[in-house]
C-alpha cells in the first residue's frame, strides 16, 4: 500500500527534527481534553485505554499528549505531517460513497505499538521529528473542497489521540456539508468515545486479531477494549463502519481464529457490517514474516461467508472479492479493479435485480458544493497551502 507523503520542507521523513518542539510549532499549545491533575505535577490522561500517568515535561505511549506545567496539551493539534488526496475504497470503506474521494490526513504518533506498522516513520515519531504545517480546523475543510472531496478522514496514525482536533475539523465540516471519517485502531475509552463518534459519519475499525495473545505480544495493547468500541459503535451511534482484519502469515492467519473471529461479527454486529481481509507486508520490526499469500485471504474469506457475514472483502491485492455482490440474488452491484470503482449498478441502494436494500450510505446527503464555498476554498488554497503540493 502506498504510504501517505510526509511534509519534506527541510528534512526526510523519519529524521528527527532539528528544533526542539516549542520552536517547530510557533503557535500557542492546545490543551487537551479527558485529562485529570495527580499529585506531584502529573497528569492522568484518559482518552485512551493506556491511561497514561505523566510526568512534568515528558509525553504519553504516543507521544503527542504532553505535560507542560502541570497540564496536558495536545500536540498533534492543527499540525498534520501527512496530507493526501486518496479514494475512499482505500479507507478501506466500500458502502460509503463508493468512487469518491477523500481528504486524507494524519499527525504523528499512536497509542498502539504494532510490530507490524505501515505507517511507522510518523507513527513512530514524536510531534518534533515529522514535518507538519500549521492547518487550522476549518482551513481543513476549506482544502478538502478545494480537491473536490466530499469527505474527510483522519487516518495514517491513530486519530484518537487528536481527538480535540478531530472534533473541531468534525464542526466545521458540518457547517460546510463534509462528510468525516476515522480510520482508527479502536483503542479508546468509553469516557472519549461519544465525543469523538457522535460526530463523524464513518469509520474503520482495525480488529488486529482475535486472541489477547496477539494484542498484548504484537501490538502492546488488549482485544477487549477494541470489541466493546465495535459494540458501542453498533448500538449506540449512527456511524457507517466497516471492519479490516490484516492477516500476518503465522500470527494471526488461523482458520480457527478467523471462525471466531467471523462467528463474534455475526452474534454482536450483525451480518451486514463489511469485513475486509487484507493483505500484509513486511515493514517495521516485522520484517521476518513473508507477504500474506492471497490463498490465505480466500480462505479466510470463505470462512466468513460460511459463519454468516454478508459483505467479506480482500484487499491490498488484485482480486474478484474486492466487488460487491448481492448477498440475496448473487448480481455484482459494484465491480472494482484495486481501489477504483470500474461500474456500480446499484439502484437508490438496492439490488437492481431482486430489489434487496444493501446497507451502506450510498449517496452524499449534502449534494454539490455551493459555488461560493468552492472559489472561496480555491483562494485559501492558493494563498496559503500552495506549497502542499496537492
Ligand atoms: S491517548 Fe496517549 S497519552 Fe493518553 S492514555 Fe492513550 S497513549 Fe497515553
Amino acid at each position: 500500500m502506498k504510504k501517505p507523503p510526509i511534509f519534506q520542507e527541510n528534512s526526510p521523513p523519519g529524521k528527527p527534527h532539528a528544533e526542539p518542539r516549542k520552536e517547530a510549532h510557533k503557535e500557542p499549545l492546545h490543551e487537551g481534553r479527558w485529562w485529570e491533575p495527580e499529585a506531584g505535577g502529573k497528569v492522568h490522561c484518559y482518552l485512551c485505554p493506556r491511561h497514561c500517568h505523566i510526568g512534568e515535561e515528558q509525553a504519553g505511549f504516543c507521544f503527542i499528549r504532553a505535560n507542560e506545567g502541570g497540564k496536558l496539551y495536545s500536540l498533534g493539534y492543527a499540525h498534520p505531517a501527512a496530507l493526501q488526496v486518496d479514494p475512499i475504497e482505500k479507507k478501506p470503506l466500500n458502502h460509503f460513497l463508493p468512487g469518491t474521494r477523500v481528504f486524507s490526513m494524519g499527525t504523528a504518533g499512536c497509542n498502539m505499538g504494532c510490530f507490524f506498522c505501515q505507517n511507522w516513520d510518523i507513527s513512530k515519531s514524536r510531534s518534533d521529528q515529522v514535518h507538519s504545517s500549521f492547518v487550522p480546523p476549518e482551513d481543513v475543510v476549506l482544502l478538502a473542497i478545494r480537491n473536490g472531496c466530499p469527505s474527510i478522514a483522519f487516518t495514517y496514525n491513530e486519530p484518537t489521540i487528536w481527538g480535540e482536533y478531530v472534533i473541531d475539523i468534525c464542526a466545521a465540516a458540518k457547517e460546510y456539508g463534509i462528510n468525516t471519517v476515522m480510520v482508527s485502531n479502536g483503542y479508546i475509552t468509553y469516557e472519549a468515545f461519544h465525543d469523538i463518534y457522535d460526530h463523524v459519519d464513518a469509520a474503520n475499525i482495525d480488529l488486529k486479531a482475535f486472541t489477547e495473545n496477539f494484542y498484548g505480544r504484537v501490538t502492546l495493547t488488549h482485544l477487549q477494549p477494541v470489541l466493546d468500541t465495535l459494540q458501542w459503535l453498533k448500538n449506540e451511534t449512527n456511524v457507517w463502519f466497516e471492519i479490516t482484519n490484516l492477516m500476518i502469515p503465522t500470527l494471526n492467519d488461523d482458520p480457527a481464529e478467523t471462525r471466531r473471529l467471523a462467528e463474534w461479527v455475526l452474534e454482536h454486529l450483525g451480518p451486514d457490517v463489511p469485513l475486509h481481509f487484507t493483505a500484509f507486508h513486511p515493514d517495521f520490526k516485522l520484517r521476518d514474516k513473508p507477504k500474506t499469500p492471497p490463498e490465505t485471504l480466500h480462505a479466510a474469506r470463505a470462512v466468513a461467508r460460511e459463519v454468516g457475514l454478508h459483505y467479506v472483502y480482500e484487499g491490498n491485492i488484485f482480486s474478484d472479492a474486492a466487488h460487491t455482490s448481492c448477498p440475496s440474488c448473487g448480481a455484482q452491484l459494484i465491480r472494482r479493479s484495486w481501489l477504483d470503482v470500474e461500474q456500480n449498478h446499484l439502484k437508490n441502494g438496492c439490488c437492481p435485480q431482486c430489489g434487496l436494500a444493501i446497507p451502506g450510505r450510498w449517496t452524499n446527503p449534502h449534494g454539490k458544493t455551493p459555488r461560493k464555498v468552492f472559489e472561496r476554498a480555491h483562494e485559501l488554497a492558493s494563498s496559503k497551502y500552495d506549497h502542499l503540493n496537492l
